[in-house]
This record gives structure tokens, sequence and C-alpha cells, in this order.
């Protein structure tokens, strides 16, 4: 029997997998377990982990069981839940339109209603290039995060950190269009974006908790439809709550 965490994994990574945010076999997909947390791989891409590709580390990165490599960059995730309590999984990708974003020096603007999600800014990480690998790294990515969803990895990828792993999805997802939106109106003409206020009026009917079964159950359901779910458990998912 999986555990139930470890399936949400799986089909997060072949969601992010059919969005374009496979990069060979790296990017990763994280939840907080209690005091563990439970993280996809190495070794292998998004869009084939099953469940049983999810391995249990403790806090400082170490594997405590499952079979397979530890990802290098595991530190990222575990700064990320030692800072933020209230941050229940973790996305780490490379997808085009988030790394290209920040290798410029634009900001997010809001444009659409899918910016609003991100109505208090993104935050950049730019002490570094480099791959994340140990914990002083992780804690300077965490710290840059702060009380944000989305820090930028400048000249990397990015990291998006959420309550539960169908919110780090949806963010995830919505970052991505949200940096294509506004390259195609960068490219037609002078942005015209929404005003903070609009955001805020916007946002609380837009982004609720109960709106995520919904779209959870419905990217689960594209997957399978594109013949993308081969290994996974033939029962559906159980939903976002
Ligand atoms: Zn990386």
């Amino acid at each position: 029997m999986d555990h139930p965490l470890d399936e949400q994994i799986a089909w997060a990574c072949r969601i992010l997998g059919m969005d374009g945010q496979d990069d060979f076999t790296l990017g990763h997909v994280s939840a907080r377990d209690g005091d563990l947390v439970r993280m996809k791989r190495n070794g292998i891409g998004l869009d084939e982990v099953t469940p049983a590709d999810v391995l249990t580390i403790d806090g400082e990165g170490r594997k405590v069981a499952g079979e397979g490599r530890v990802h290098l960059e595991a530190v990222l995730h575990t700064a990320v839940y030692w800072a933020r309590p209230d941050v229940g999984a973790v996305i780490h990708t490379h997808p085009p339109y988030g790394t290209a974003f920040g290798a410029t020096a634009a900001p997010l603007e809001l444009l659409n209603h899918d910016a609003v999600l991100f109505k208090d800014g993104l935050a950049f990480f730019d002490e570094t290039a480099e791959l994340i690998v140990r914990p002083d790294q992780g804690e300077a990515v965490a710290r840059a995060l702060g009380e944000r969803n989305v820090v930028i990895l400048r000249g990397h990828g990015v990291l998006v950190a959420a309550k539960s792993v169908p919110w780090a999805v949806y963010t995830a997802l919505t970052l991505e269009r949200v940096l294509q939106i506004q390259a195609i109106a960068t490219a037609l003409g002078p942005l015209r974006p929404m005003s903070a206020e609009m955001a805020d009026r916007v946002y609380p009917a837009k982004y609720r908790d109960e709106f995520l079964p919904t779209y959870w159950d419905y990217l689960v359901r594209r997957v399978r439809r594109a013949g993308l779910a081969g290994g996974m458990p033939p029962s559906p998912a159980a939903g976002a709550s």
C-alpha cells in the first residue's frame, strides 16, 4: 500500500512533466511528513515517477527509507521546511519561462487573473547560480524566499513553496503560464497591468482552497488521458484535501 503522499508526489511529477517542466532527469517534488520529508528520487524524469520512486529523507537530506539516490539539491527542500512551518510541499524545476525570467531584470506584472496569485511579489535569489548542495546554500535560498510562495533562482530555475502538493503544483503551473503571458504581452506592446487594488479584489474570489480538489482531479485526468500515467495506481487520486 503506497503512502498517500507518495502517490500525490508522483502525480505532481507527472503533471509537471506534462507541462514541459522536465529537464532531463532534474527537477524534484517533495512533501513534508511530520519531521521527515518525502521526495522524488534521483535518476528518473518527472514524467516517469511512481509512488515507489519517492524516498523518505531526514531534516538534513539523508535517506531514511526508499530505493534509489537522493537528489543533490535535497537541501533546497529541507531548508525551506525548517524555515517555513506553514509549507507542506516544495517544487524545484528549471522551466523555460521561469528560468528565462530569472535571467532578466524584469519585474512580474499583474497582467491577468493568474498573476494575482503572485500579487505580493516574487522573491529572487542571486547569491550564486551554482547547484544548491550544501546546507548553508539551502538556508540562503530559504532566507531569500522569506514569506513568499516563489523564489526565482537566477541563472538556475525556480522554487515553489506551498501548503500542500496540489497547491504547489497549481502555483508552479500558474507561474509558468503567467510568465508566458507576460512574454507574449511584452512582445505585443507596452504593458497595462492591473492595479494592486484590483489584484486585492480579484484574489479572494479566484484563489480558494475549495477549488483545488477540482483542479487537481482535472490535472490527474489529463495525465491519464494523454497516456502519461503508465506505472501509476489505477484508482483515481484522493484529491487535494
Ligand atoms: Zn536545480
